[in-house]
């Protein structure tokens, strides 16, 4: 493991363009569970993953009764009490890796805003944040507070609607079967064809689209000359993106081998360590 770290240092420090991609498991060291993890929300409890599927198609056949019963219902939401889940030296590491200007952007799958409570300032909610609603018309965002929602409600004039075009506002995060916003999904595969170096963290990578990225990384390539022992030169075609992941099991891109190499063990650990080596090479 510790030389899988130094090895992670050295790729990060050589790297041009390097970006994280995260899920979950970034954040279980901070009290919030994942869903496929052994701990799981889903592992647990299956029924719950059966209800998540049905959001996004309630929204769509009556926001103003999404909104009704999103406002009046007694469930917590994943997060727990937002304010009182803090960023963890997982979500702290990619901050200073962000300050060293080795990482140029983190894509999160979570949706429980501890990147950008941390700091992290080129950030992609992929899959929207728990903290902001959005249009979705125009996708124009809004933090949560920006509206009476309360006082809609007692009003009677949900669903919220957008002051610039008003379209239909729900909140930020994205539900199953929702499309990914399209301006996140086009800037998401912008950086994924840009990058030198993808680190993914905390995920089982197996939630589509988001999976795609590192599989679109992986197809890059650049071409070398290399001289063949006739003295002939030959052009070879070499992966042009080093993957790495950090997580504490292997998943489908270990196993498919688009990942060059795992550093199994828990983000809160190893990525401190990770950027600990970083400094130590670049002084
Ligand atoms: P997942 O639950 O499918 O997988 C999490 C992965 O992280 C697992 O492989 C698990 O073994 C690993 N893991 C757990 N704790 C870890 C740790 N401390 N260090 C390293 N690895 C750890 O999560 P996913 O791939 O992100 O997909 C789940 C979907 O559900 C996402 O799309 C996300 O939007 C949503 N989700 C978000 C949150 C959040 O915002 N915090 C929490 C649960 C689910």
């Amino acid at each position: 493991m510790e030389r899988l770290i130094e090895r992670a240092a050295g790729d990060l420090v050589d790297s041009k363009y390097a970006i994280a991609l995260t899920g979950a498991g970034i954040s279980t060291e901070s009290g919030i569970p994942d869903f496929r993890g052994p701990q799981g929300v889903w592992t647990k409890n299956p029924e719950a993953e059966r209800r998540a599927y049905l959001g996004w198609q309630r929204f769509l056949e009556d926001p103003k009764a999404y909104w009704e019963a999103s406002l009046t219902s007694r469930r917590p939401g994943l997060s727990g009490d937002r304010e009182r889940v803090m960023p963890n030296p997982g979500h702290h590491a990619l901050v200073e890796l962000e300050a060293l200007a080795i990482l140029k952007c983190v894509i999160t799958q979570n949706v429980d805003a501890l990147h950008e409570r941390a700091g992290t300032k080129h950030l992609l909610e992929y899959h929207g944040s728990g903290a902001k609603l959005r249009c979705v018309s125009c996708n124009l965002r809004f933090r949560r507070d920006e509206f009476d929602l309360e006082k809609l409600l007692r009003e009677k004039q949900l669903p919220p609607r957008c002051p610039e075009c008003q379209g239909v506002v729900k909140s930020d995060t994205v539900g199953f079967g929702e499309p990914i916003p399209s301006d996140v999904a086009h800037q998401s595969l912008e950086e994924a064809w840009k990058c030198d170096l993808m680190l993914i963290c905390g995920t089982s990578a197996v939630v589509y689209p988001f999976a795609n990225l590192p599989r679109i990384a992986r197809q890059k390539r650049t071409e070398t000359e290399r001289r063949t022992g006739t003295g002939i030169y030959a052009v070879e075609s070499i992966p042009a993106v080093t993957i790495i992941e950090v997580n504490a099991e292997p998943t489908p891109l270990t196993e498919e081998g688009i990942s060059d190499y795992l550093i199994q063990g828990k983000t809160g650990e190893t990525l401190p360590g990770i950027v600990e080596e970083v400094k130590r090479l670049r002084k």
